[in-house]
Formats: structure tokens, C-alpha cells, sequence
């Protein structure tokens, strides 16, 4: 008997079409399997051996962060390493290796998942917030044990990833070669995972009705098409060969986006307005070259934080901020400092867990509490500025005395530098423009910064109090409110008063049909996924 072409709406957040194998994407700890075993005493002396090398690499991941950020910032290993030790815990692994005859591995991730919700569930936030540290340290044992390294989440050999939903630091880890499409069962549209999918330049629905176990889909043909929001499992012939049509004529849409190349970014009134990248990753670099960008007009540099398990050092971070600005010679590169917290987590990070994150302690402010971490970033930007310019975008500002502070810093690295004898420029510096807030004080930042740049999908969140996380809000949260347009048009009028640029580079900005509007506005510059760059520019020449 034939198999069963079954279709799923979804939500597209990159158009295009694909056609491979699904391949079903699993969080390690549902990926362990439950064994029985006769010796019990072996899998116990297992546990005992990767509780050994657990502390060693905890002592070692300690000593790291000390020096790269902090002691302050290094006592989550320390706690990492007192569970290694808490008495509950061990008892509870051993106690169901000896009882239920299970395999380690097992014994450990179920132990991990019943601590973890136990922690989950407590009143004080310190006691929440260990929650996370449990599982953590449960998946170093269990890695340890199956002799594993932190692996890239793989495609394996080319397939469309079908996942419940991911989250950005397991997005940077998408190993991207190979990789078909993407198709998550829960996600939002203008969340930050969606805006790394979206970077991946493959067709991408979120919010796709796919009935669970998802288990169940892992190996079976499927097309994605992004174009009509749709994932059809087990094609029949006749569609199969109409989706590899409209696949092939979208393929020569955009070879023939490639005349746009080399062109001038000039609207048909004659009106220049720059076109640049945003990346989250220098496999996105090549990208935004390939795709002609008028520079960077947004580094995401949380890629460097996320998907590990320390914190980058100032070298490692020096290189990467150096391999954008020798990419893209004469042409701008603007690199935001961090913007962790909220959905943007990592365990060794040790980020208190906030009732509301995406108003909490996150990006610049974070950065002002971890004064090594922000230092360090700051002191890697300017060494490799003395290379070729580069500017600073400070992310979520509020008030002028932020911009003062950081202004302040950087002159403190500086004078740092110097007397270390280690070449550096100190960069110019942005504002991002995402709070209510920044937009109606943006006269009086705009005389304490060198340019504006107008991040409209926090900008579009914060007023309209509509969570970008959240899909049932995706209606509220619109590109066409007045009110996210005042505050924009506000803030163009503001900057150009004080003779500053202004620029955007939320995903608004990627909308072609809104070419006309941010040309009557008065933006100087767009910046974009790459993939965006070219379809902007034929746009513009319309305009
Ligand atoms: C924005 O908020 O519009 C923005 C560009 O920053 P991010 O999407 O990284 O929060
Ligand atoms: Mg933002």
C-alpha cells in the first residue's frame, strides 16, 4: 500500500522550496535510552569515574572564566561542582541503579529532570535558578559517559530538520551543511531563533500543526514549501514533480537577482539609501559578501557567547571581530555589544531566572553588571579597530548617563591599551533605538552618539506590550501600527536635526513593499539578512 501524502500549515518565515528526507531533531536528554543491567556496581563505578572528570573540567572552566571574566561570573562552576557532590542527588542515581537495574546514562538524566523541576518549582529565585545547573550538570556526566563531545546539532546527510522548537544558543549550533530546511512545531516569528532560521537563507516554517510523537516523521520524504506556508509529507508524483518546477523557477529568480550585484544603492528619484547586512555568524560574513552588503550594519555578537560552554576569550573574539572588518575593506562594520538574557541563554552564563526576562536584566545592562565580560568585549573591538573602522551599537538603551558610562569605558580600555603598548582605535559609537523610551529622548542621545540605528523588533514589542516570543500575539505585534511609526519617524527627525545618521535593522526594514516609505522618512540606511540586500536593491531602483 502506497504511503499517505498528508499536508501541515505552517507559519513561513523564509520563502523558497525543498524537497529531502525529514530528519527529526531531539534534545539529547530524550535521546537517552533506558537500559537493563546485571552490574549494578559497574555502572555505579561509571558514574564515579565521570564525577572525577566532571570536576576536573569544572576546576579548568573556573580558572578560564576567572581570568576572561570574572570571579564573579566563574562561581557557577563552583556550584556546578557542589552538585557533584550533594548528597540527594547521588542518592537519588544510585538508589535507581540499584533498584531498578538501569543503565547509568538513564539513572543520571532522570535524576537531572527530577531535581531540575523540584528546583523549577520553588519560591525563591535562587533556588529556581538551580534548576537549569542541575540539568546542566547531569548532560556533563552523561557526555562524559558516552565519551561525547559538545556535538554541532548535525543535519547529517542533506535533510530538512523538523524540531519541537529550538532555542538560539542550539540554532548557532545548527550545523547549517546539509541542512534542507527548517521546520519547527512551536517558535515565533520574531523571535530571535527565527531571526538566526531566517539567516540560514533556507525555507523555514515555525508554528507547523505536525501531530507529536514527532518521532514519527524521522526519515520520511516531505517538501517544505515556504512560499504557500506548507510541509506535505510523502508527495505523490504529480506534486512531487510540480514542487520540483516551482523549485527549479524560484532558483532561477534568484540567479537572476545576481544582476542587482555591483549596482548603486539609489532609488529611481536618484535617492541613496545604504544596504547593509546584519549577521549573527561568520558564515553569514560570506554571506553578506556574496550578497554585495554596503557593510555590516548589524553584528549580532552574541553567536560568540552562545552554543558553549565558557566564555570566549579576548583573542578569540579579537579574531572575529577582525575577520568582519578585512571582509568588508572601506565599507562600514557595526558591532553590537552584547545583547544576552532574556531568550538569549547559556547555563555557564548563570543568568538569574527573571519573571519577566525580556524586561529584565539583559543586554547593556547585564553588560554594566558584568563589568570583566563588558570590558573584555569592549577592549577586543578596539584592537581590532586599530585595524580598519569599525563602530559600537549598544543594544536596549534607555538614558544618556548608559551612553556616558560606556563612553567612560572605553576610555578606561583605552588608557589600558596604551600603556600595555597594544595597537587600538577607539570606535565610534550607536545607539540602538528599541525602547519606547530611546525613541522620545532620542534628541538628547542623538547629541551624545555618532548614529541611530532603529531595532523595530524590540522597538515593536516594547510598545505595543505584545511579547515577540509570543505566537498567539503575532497579530498585535504589526509592522503597520502607528505608533511603532511615530516613534521611528520621531527618532529620523531627531537624529537628522543633530546631524547624525539613522538607520534600521529590525526585520521591518527587509520588507520591500516599504521601500517608498522609509525613503519619504528619510533613512539613510537598511540594514538586513544577506539574503535581503538584493531584493532591496531591485526595490529601491523602483522606488
Ligand atoms: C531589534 O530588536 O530590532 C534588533 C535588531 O535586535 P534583536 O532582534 O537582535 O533583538
Ligand atoms: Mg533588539
Amino acid at each position: 500500500m502506497g504511503k499517505q501524502m498528508e499536508f501541515c500549515l505552517g507559519r513561513p518565515i523564509q520563502g523558497g522550496v525543498a524537497i529531502g528526507r525529514i530528519r527529526v531533531f531531539q534534545r539529547r536528554e530524550d535521546q537517552i535510552r533506558r537500559r537493563d543491567i546485571q552490574d549494578t556496581q559497574a555502572e555505579i563505578a561509571r558514574v564515579e569515574m565521570a564525577r572525577e572528570e566532571a570536576s576536573r573540567q569544572l576546576d579548568a572552566l573556573y580558572r578560564e572564566t576567572c581570568e576572561s571574566a570574572g570571579r564573579a561570573q566563574a562561581s557557577i562552576f563552583l556550584a556546578h561542582k557542589m552538585l557533584l557532590e550533594d548528597e540527594a542527588y547521588l542518592e537519588s542515581i544510585y538508589g535507581m541503579i540499584r533498584k531498578e537495574r538501569v543503565n547509568a546514562e538513564y539513572a543520571v538524566t532522570v535524576s537531572g529532570i527530577l531535581f531540575s523541576d523540584t528546583f523549577a518549582a520553588m519560591e525563591d529565585a535562587r533556588m529556581r535558578a538551580r534548576s537549569a545547573d542541575v540539568r546542566d550538570v547531569s548532560g556533563r556526566l552523561v557526555r562524559l559517559m558516552e565519551g561525547a563531545k559538545e556535538e554541532p546539532l548535525k543535519a547529517g546527510p542533506p535533510a530538512i530538520l523538523l524540531a519541537e522548537d529550538l532555542s538560539p544558543s542550539e540554532t548557532v549550533r545548527l550545523k547549517t551543511e546539509g541542512l534542507l530546511a527548517l521546520v519547527l512545531q512551536k517558535g515565533a516569528a520574531g523571535s530571535h531563533t527565527a531571526i538566526l532560521a531566517r539567516a540560514l537563507d533556507i525555507p523555514a516554517l515555525v508554528q507547523t500543526e505536525i501531530k507529536p510523537p514527532l518521532a514519527r516523521y524521522d526519515g520520511m520524504l516531505a517538501v517544505v514549501d515556504a512560499q504557500s506556508g506548507r510541509l506535505i509529507l510523502e508527495p505523490d508524483k504529480e506534486l512531487l514533480s510540480q514542487m520540483e518546477e516551482k523549485k527549479r523557477r524560484l532558483e532561477r529568480e534568484r540567479e537572476d537577482l545576481r544582476f542587482w550585484i555591483g549596482k548603486e544603492n539609489v532609488s529611481a528619484g536618484g535617492r541613496r539609501m545604504e544596504i547593509l547586512a546584519n549577521i549573527g555568524s561568520l558564515e553569514e560574513l560570506g554571506q553578506a559578501v556574496e550578497n554585495d552588503a554596503g557593510g555590516i550594519g548589524l553584528m549580532r555578537t552574541e553567536f560568540l557567547f552562545l552554543g558553549r560552554d565558557t566564555y570566549p576569550a579576548e583573542e578569540e573574539q579579537v579574531a572575529a571581530y577582525r575577520e568582519a572588518i578585512g571582509s568588508m575593506p572601506g565599507k562600514p562594520v557595526i558591532i553590537r555589544t552584547l545583547d544576552l538574557g532574556a531568550d538569549k541563554q547559556e547555563s555557564y552564563l548563570g543568568l538569574p531566572r527573571e519573571e519577566n526576562p525580556a524586561m529584565g536584566c539583559r543586554a547593556i545592562r547585564l553588560c554594566f553588571q558584568r563589568q570583566e565580560m563588558f570590558r573584555t568585549q569592549l577592549r577586543a573591538i578596539c584592537r581590532a579597530a586599530a585595524q580598519g573602522s569599525c563602530s559600537i551599537l549598544l543594544p536596549l538603551i534607555v538614558s544618556v548617563e548608559e551612553i556616558r558610562l560606556v563612553r567612560q569605558l572605553l576610555a578606561e580600555v583605552g588608557a589600558e591599551l596604551q600603556k600595555r603598548a597594544i595597537p587600538y582605535a577607539i570606535p565610534s559609537v550607536g545607539a540602538m533605538i528599541e525602547t519606547p523610551a530611546a525613541a522620545l529622548i532620542s534628541a538628547e542621545l542623538a547629541r551624545e552618539v555618532d548614529f541611530f540605528s532603529i531595532g523595530t523588533n524590540d522597538l515593536a514589542q516594547y510598545t505595543l506590550a505584545a511579547d515577540r516570543q509570543n505566537p498567539g500575539l503575532e497579530g498585535m505585534y504589526s509592522r503597520s501600527h502607528p505608533a511603532v511609526w511615530r516613534l521611528i519617524q520621531m527618532t529620523v527627525e531627531n537624529g537628522h536635526k543633530a546631524g547624525i545618521p539613522v538607520s534600521i535593522c529590525g526585520e521591518l526594514a527587509s520588507d520591500p513593499g516599504l521601500v517608498r516609505t522609509f525613503l519619504d522618512l528619510g533613512v539613510d540606511a537598511l540594514s538586513v539578512v544577506p539574503a535581503s540586500v538584493l531584493p532591496l536593491r531591485r526595490a529601491l531602483w523602483s522606488a
